[in-house]
């Protein structure tokens, strides 16, 4: 059987690029993507440290741009030869879930690169990947548009998009964004895309706030004031809209103490256990609160309208390119918060 160079995972702190089989399309809904672009996230770094477990062997990696080299009988949306942007996660189309457009709960939804649990589908940091169900999975790049682009509206971009389009926005209003990784970051573009009329941008990194300023938000350092300088800038209300894109309970307190009476707070940053919040000061401030897994599918054709036009570039976010290779080396880059996106070209 025909091999191909993957990164897996190994053991707590330890992938490797190794040899692994050659993947083959299974089933008619299936199209299989020579990778052209993959990049590492956040999320990876749950699995590179143990904290999510998946099987040592498993190909990480679930953003992706490639291009396609087969597709299953009952394709239609894309064929052999186009360049293509993946969703990080993949939906049936038909189940409870899909036929209410909440692709994110699709009860056969599979997650690339996060072992069984998730779906037990191999991920893209590879150089050939099956994209399941690929006419919902896969969108054509737009043409002229950079891997470095696309490859956002996949996974980060379309995390941001979901929280700001979750979280209600209205044209004119004011929105927070608490965290300033790659999915604030992009969150702060979004809002600014889509109307906001102004962006406080919330992190303790001087590189993240100074991006966010160069994005049009407005640098709110992480501190003792923080609130009372976004209520202060606010007539003392508050942010009629706080984003949440870091995944603990003090950035997640925080964001509840940013919003104001009446106003729509957005979670798009990950929490997995229980945990004690002021639920006195949400229910006295009438805070809607969404969260959850973002909806990329149902975002990502806005996402790359947006992004062809010009409105949204997240390519300043892109601080490193390796070689799969040496995609181990990258891990561990990336691991000492010493990148802020790195992309992954087998
Ligand atoms: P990241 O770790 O790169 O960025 C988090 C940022 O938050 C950092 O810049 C950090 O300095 C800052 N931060 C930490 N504590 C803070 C606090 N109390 N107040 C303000 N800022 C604080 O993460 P990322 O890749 O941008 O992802 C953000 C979150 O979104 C993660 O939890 C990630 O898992 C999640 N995520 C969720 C989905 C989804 O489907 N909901 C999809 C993708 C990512
Ligand atoms: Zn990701
Ligand atoms: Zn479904």
């Amino acid at each position: 059987m025909a091999g191909m160079r993957a990164l897996t995972f190994q053991a707590p702190g330890e992938v490797a690029v190794v040899e692994v089989a050659e993947p083959t399309l299974t089933g008619a809904d299936e199209a299989l993507v020579a990778v052209r672009t993959a990049a590492l996230c956040g999320s990876d770094l749950h699995i590179y440290h143990g904290r999510v477990q998946v099987e040592p062997g498993f190909v990480l990696g679930h953003e992706l741009v490639g291009e396609v080299v087969a597709v299953g009988a009952q394709v239609q949306r894309v064929a052999v030869g186009d360049r293509v942007v993946s969703c990080f996660r993949s939906a049936c189309g038909s189940c409870f879930w899909c036929l209410r457009g909440q692709y994110q709960h699709c009860e056969r939804g599979r997650t690339f690169g996060h072992g069984k649990f998730l779906g037990n589908l191999p991920g893209a940091q590879a150089e050939l990947v099956v994209v399941p169900n690929a006419d919902l999975t896969l969108r054509r790049v737009p043409e002229g548009m950079e891997d470095a682009k696309a490859i956002f509206a996949g996974d980060v971009l379309g995390t941001a998009y979901h929280a700001v389009a979750e979280g209600g926005l209205r044209g004119g209003e004011r929105v927070a964004v608490v965290g300033l990784g790659p999915v604030g970051l992009c969150a702060v573009q979004v809002a600014i895309a889509l109307g906001a009329a102004e962006v406080f941008a919330i992190d303790s990194v001087p590189q993240r706030l100074e991006l966010a300023q160069r994005f049009g938000a407005r640098p709110v350092p992480l501190g003792e004031q923080t609130a009372e300088k976004v209520r202060g800038a606010t007539a003392g209300r508050g942010a009629d809209l706080v984003i949440e894109a870091v995944g603990s309970l003090p950035a997640l307190q925080l964001a509840i103490g940013l919003a104001r009476m009446g106003g729509r707070l957005s979670v798009v940053g990950v929490h997995a256990e229980p945990g004690e919040l002021h639920v006195g000061l949400l229910w006295f401030k009438g805070v809607e609160v969404r969260l959850g897994l973002a909806n990329v599918i149902a975002h990502i054709d806005p996402v790359l309208a947006l992004l062809e036009a010009g409105r949204l570039d997240p390519t300043p976010l892109v601080s490193h390119a390796f070689p799969l290779a040496e995609a181990p080396a990258a891990y561990r880059l990336f691991d000492r918060r010493e990148a802020l996106k790195v992309l992954i070209n087998p």
